[in-house]
């Protein structure tokens, strides 16, 4: 059986790792009080190397914003943490016999650096970075390339695993996939599909998964 997981704010902790990042990028360049969360707001979703480009011109910064992505990268990945029980249950889902593809939107050089840096890389056959596709969650057309990287077909239906109510479990009702909505300590409000599940984390996500065996 195939299961899909996103990776931030699924499998790592994304808006911790990026606060401490424009914590100590505020203090080095000295920025005023209030940079911190200028940077976060900006960067909240999605970072991408244009996004430094409009960073550096609102701090006056003389930096080349190609550094600053690196600067980033580099940063970003360094503080990158899995979120709990995330590979042990990797772990154990896949010596069960599944089949694990991580479904992602961002940047490949951002998503990559953080995968290799937690170690993440290594529990997964198959791994969808939307720029390097030019694809997007919640296209169908996303997840029928993870598929393939994974070796796989989806048309012999999965699961989903995310804390996207419209990339991830939207993306899961465009792919067929069955859904898991990791919460994060929020209530589903609403969105495009109601998830078959909902867990607090991605660890009792994965427990469920190992209890319906596909
Ligand atoms: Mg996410």
């Amino acid at each position: 059986m195939l299961a899909f997981f996103d990776l931030d704010n699924t499998l790592i902790d994304r808006r911790g790792g990026l606060e401490d990042w424009a914590r100590g990028f505020a203090r080095s360049r000295r920025l005023p009080g209030g940079s911190e969360s200028v940077i976060c707001e900006r960067l909240r979703e999605r970072a991408y190397p244009a996004d430094f480009v409009h960073l550096r011109e609102a701090f006056g910064l003389a930096d080349d914003p190609g550094d600053l992505w690196r600067e980033y990268v580099d940063g970003v990945a360094r503080s990158a943490r899995c979120l709990p029980g995330a590979r042990e249950g990797l772990e154990a889902l896949r010596a069960a016999g599944w089949t694990l593809g991580i479904t992602t939107n961002g940047a490949g050089d951002i998503q990559r650096a953080k995968l290799a840096a937690t170690g993440l890389a290594s529990h997964f056959d198959g791994i969808c970075v939307s720029e390097e596709i030019g694809v997007r969650k919640p296209a169908y057309e996303h997840f029928d390339a993870a598929a393939a990287l994974c070796g796989v077909r989806l048309s012999a239906g999965g699961w989903m695993v995310g804390d996207n109510p419209d990339t991830d479990m939207g993306g899961a009702s465009a792919a067929g996939l069955r859904a898991v909505w990791v919460a994060n300590g929020r209530e589903w409000a609403s969105g495009p599909r109601e998830p078959d599940a909902v867990v607090q984390s991605v660890a009792e996500a994965i427990e469920l998964l190992r209890e319906v065996k596909g």
